[in-house]
């Protein structure tokens, strides 16, 4: 008989959680305004709102931890972080910074100026945000596929060439690099694979434009080519990694999510220039070059993280898991982006929340209902998420509506993926009884979805 499959690791260390009661959870969601960003950790179950920062770090990242040189400048924990990402990656210029969105707004206060388009596959929502606080234009060029939750492709991520070639030819002059997201976390953790990051590169090279990749979950990513494109089954991770970054210029990290740390992250280029141009904006906003917004501690744990994370065990343990959770809901019928993404279950709420009006945000309801029912907390990655267009102030109703259940790393076990299969189910099997969303009382004007304040509707 085969053996079955189990996690590439054994548990040292753990920490208890608490379940509540249903009316005890009625009253938090209450005042934390139907938003579970606003929900504190402990009135929480199983907590699936995000992987970024939520990870267990291993034994030889907290024993790495104890290695940090604290100095000021030229620590040696940046050197071993530095040569770590440039062993990796190919690229030898490194700026570590607190986290991945001040990656983006390092790099980009050096890139990007009003009028500019930045086009990309489905760009993550900190990325889009610091385009449009710029008053560029983030370009969605992801392929079409990527909106049909059903349709199972191996790479729904990737950018459609086709739109990506007409957006240069039109406007060459204002696109100041291309940006590739790897994995497509909003399209649903999905894969790019090496021939579409190929093309994106030839497309780049005859209008001879730079390539970003936006890397949060790139060792999942090269999981995903080494298992499902042709001539890559025989390669390391550590081999398809290489590959991918010599494809692109430049990076941003949140080392949150594939680092398996829990705050940080870096750019990293081949191009002085980028490094020259975007070391002014580090050190008013991060701080000095050698450390920008990171102890050394905790830049030894990602070198270590980095290291692990793109060996093959680590990765196939996490990606099987995610993959388990979907087989689950596929017993009870419940529809969600297919096939599994890297990272997460992407719920498609649109599907089973059909009763309620896209006008009253069926994904944030469903995320309501699934922490009503069993104290699980996903988070929305709708029409809320989507903010309001810059120009018209419309809500954005043109993408997908979806409940992000993302599974943190080395963090749950397949019992607590049950609870959440099942927990689902229960709501699934009462969808019809949900007529009513949520509609909103108070919101900011950019990346409403952290705070927003919500009300049921009557
Ligand atoms: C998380 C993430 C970011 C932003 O990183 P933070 O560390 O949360 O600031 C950017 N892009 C992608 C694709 C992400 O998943």
């Amino acid at each position: 008989m085969e053996l079955p499959f189990a996690e590439s690791w054994k548990i040292k260390m753990v920490e208890p959680i608490r379940k509540s009661t249903r009316e005890e959870r009625e009253r938090w969601m209450k005042e934390a305004h139907y938003n579970v960003f606003q929900l504190k950790a402990e009135q929480v179950y199983i907590d699936c709102i995000t992987d970024s920062g939520t990870g267990s770090m291993s034994d030889r990242q907290w024993a790495a931890m104890m290695m940090g040189d604290e100095s000021y400048a030229g620590a040696s924990s940046f050197f071993r972080l530095k040569d770590t990402i440039t062993r990796l990656t190919g690229f030898n210029y490194v700026i570590p910074t607190h986290q991945g969105r001040a990656a983006e707004n390092v790099l980009f206060s050096h890139l990007v100026k009003a009028g500019d388009i930045v086009p990309g596959n489905s760009h993550f929502d900190t990325t889009k945000g610091h385009i449009e606080s710029r008053k560029a234009v983030a370009l969605d060029c992801t392929i079409d596929e990527a909106k049909d939750t059903q349709l199972e492709i191996p790479f729904k991520g990737n950018v459609d060439p086709k739109k990506l070639e007409k957006a240069l030819a039109e406007h060459a002059d204002k696109i100041p690099f291309i940006i590739v997201t790897i994995t497509n976390n909003t399209a649903g953790g999905q894969p790019v694979s090496m021939q579409n990051l190929r093309e994106v590169r030839a497309i780049a090279d005859k209008y001879n434009k730079r390539v970003v990749f936006d890397s949060a979950r790139f060792a999942e990513n090269a999981y995903f080519i080494k298992t499902r494109e042709e001539g890559y089954a025989n390669k390391t991770i550590k081999e398809i990694t290489k590959e991918m970054f010599a494809l692109a210029d430049g990076m941003t990290m949140s080392a949150k999510k594939d680092g398996i740390v829990n705050m940080g992250g870096f750019i990293a280029t081949r191009w002085e220039d980028w490094y020259e141009g975007a070391k002014r904006f580090c050190i008013p906003f991060e701080g000095y070059l050698t450390y920008g917004g990171m102890n050394g501690r905790d830049m030894d744990a990602l070198a270590v993280g980095l290291d692990e994370n793109t060996e093959f065990d680590n990765l196939e343990t996490r990606i099987k898991q995610v993959e388990y959770l979907a087989k689950r809901l596929d017993e009870f019928g419940i529809p969600y982006q297919r096939p599994a993404g890297g990272h997460a279950i992407f719920v498609d709420a649109a599907k089973i929340l059909t009763h309620v009006p896209k006008e009253q945000f069926p994904a944030q309801t469903l995320t309501v209902e699934l922490y009503l029912e069993a104290g699980i907390r996903g988070c929305e990655i709708g029409y809320i998420l989507a903010d309001r267009d810059p120009v018209t102030r419309e809500n954005r109703f043109g993408g997908l509506d979806l409940l992000r259940l993302a599974i943190p790393r080395r963090v749950y076990t397949n019992n607590h993926m049950d609870v959440i299969a099942v927990a689902l189910k229960n709501v699934y099997d009462r969808r019809e009884q949900i007529t009513k969303g949520v509609k909103i009382v108070w919101e900011a004007e950019l990346m409403r979805h952290f705070t927003v304040q919500l009300e049921p509707v009557k």
